[in-house]
């Protein structure tokens, strides 16, 4: 695509790589077919190339974010299949990330937007203000009729109806701490303790600690360890998300120098996504360029690192048919699509593929609030295909996703990690039923 932008602009190093971007798109609008927001509005202003037009037509013209561009660009979930797709390989990633923090520093959103989205910036990340939220919203419930019919207010409904009845207790696997592996060392690790996922499902990071410990391997906790970003990220929050990424580049570098690190393993594909990205996200920091780079070089998706190791025969041979959801974040942010499934199958599981596996289940971070109207159409398309599959378990590997399916679908969804554990040895996964874990006939 040619470009048309100034010597003067091209001196902003964002703007001179959105430029780059831009310039490998040929029109070739494959990318559309494959866009969740295009295949469910049917407009081209929603579909991959819209966007980037929308974009360039900014940028170019340096102009502040104006309701069209914001409206568009919101409803674009991150989830990264335009990229799969895309033949000339455009980062879309790196271009939408710039228009949503020009839109941040240069369109003023309506005020309950603002203060709905200052809200969840201010509470996601933090697991104890977000344990305290979710308990408030219990008293919030009855009202999510009433904050429907609002439309500026549906935002707060879709919350409410998204907070579970009931939350797990904290685990003590979020705390600072070196977890031994057993028997000869296969390796050392640090696991990112995350934040709204610690909360909402805590038995994820300590199944995990619990399988690699039981392969051999040490598990590291890192004190100063938080959120990874990528929620403030995706609201173009840039300060925010890059102040994230130097906090947990200096625990991990910390952990690096005092002992050596093979991986950072992380549990969650959305905080995988972010982190791999902490080389690009910081790249204009003189201080944390090199450890950035560094930390990203590191960072793997649990089923990446497990992959990797030499495991022993499953302790059981389930034989149970579970269909397996590749996040977004997986298959199209980091390109993981293979291991889930051989690391499933390996363990004794039969694993099936949904229909339109490459389209988003409408998760995305934020968006199944912000846009709670196109997520649920996602949602229940997946949810859709997911059950035609015949399966009695469904596997992924985000918390996100897990949240999402689980809130339409009628069969028990799990992190793929918990599945991985319970063959290999450990407890039946809270939530899964003796039925649901029966092998196919
Ligand atoms: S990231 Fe997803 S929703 Fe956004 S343009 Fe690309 S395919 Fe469409
Ligand atoms: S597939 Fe790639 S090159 Fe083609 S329109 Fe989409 S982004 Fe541009």
């Amino acid at each position: 695509m040619q470009t048309n932008f100034s010597l003067a602009q091209l001196a902003d190093p964002h703007v001179a790589e959105s430029e780059k971007i831009l310039r490998k798109c040929v029109h070739c609008g494959f990318c559309t077919a494959t866009c969740p927001t295009y295949v469910t509005l049917g407009n081209e202003l929603d579909s991959p190339r819209g966007r980037i037009y929308l974009i360039k037509d900014m940028l170019e013209n340096g102009r502040p974010a104006d309701r069209e561009i914001v409206t568009h660009i919101d409803r674009c979930l991150s989830c990264l299949a335009c990229m799969t797709t895309c033949p000339s390989g455009v980062n879309y990633m790196h271009l939408v990330d710039h228009a949503r923090a020009h839109i941040q520093e240069t369109y003023k959103r309506p005020l309950l937007d603002r203060l709905i989205r200052a809200m969840l910036a201010l509470v996601l990340p933090y697991p104890r203000r977000f344990r305290a939220a979710l308990r408030l919203a219990k008293l919030g419930k009855p009202f999510i009729g009433l904050f429907d019919k609002v439309p500026a207010l549906k935002p707060l409904g879709a919350m409410l109806k998204l907070a579970p009845a009931s939350l797990p207790t904290v685990s003590p696997s979020a705390s600072p701490g070196i977890h031994a592996g057993q028997g000869a060392k296969k390796g050392r690790v640090a696991i990112l303790t995350g934040c709204a996922q610690s909360v909402l499902d805590p038995a994820i990071n300590e199944t995990t600690i619990a399988l690699l410990t039981r392969l051999g391997v040490e598990v590291v906790v890192p004190p100063g360890e938080g959120c990874c970003g990528a929620l403030v990220h995706h609201m173009g929050r840039e300060q925010a998300a890059l102040a994230s990424a130097r906090q947990n580049v200096d625990a991990w570098t910390r952990a690096i120098d005092q002992g050596g690190l093979d991986a950072i393993v992380i549990t969650a594909s959305g905080c995988g996504t972010t982190i791999k990205d902490y080389g690009f996200m910081l790249r204009l920091d003189p201080v944390y360029a090199d450890k950035a780079a560094r930390v990203s070089a590191l960072a793997k998706d649990v089923t990446e690192y497990l992959a990797g190791l030499d495991l022993p025969e499953p302790v059981r041979k389930p034989g149970t048919v579970v269909a397996y959801h590749s996040a977004c974040s997986m298959q199209h942010g980091q390109k993981i699509t293979r291991e889930p499934k051989e690391l499933l199958a390996k363990a004794g599981f039969i694993v099936r593929e949904p229909r339109e596996g490459h389209l988003c289940c409408g998760s995305a971070g934020t968006y199944n609030i912000l846009q709670s109207e196109i997520s649920a159409k996602l949602r229940d398309r997946k949810v859709k295909n997911i059950e035609a599959t015949g399966a009695s378990i469904v596997a992924t590997g985000n918390i996100g996703c897990i949240t999402q399916i689980a809130s339409a679908a009628n069969l028990p969804v799990v992190h793929t990690v918990k599945l991985l554990d319970w063959a290999y040895g450990g407890p039946k996964p809270e939530g899964v039923l003796e039925k649901n874990l029966i092998a196919a006939e």
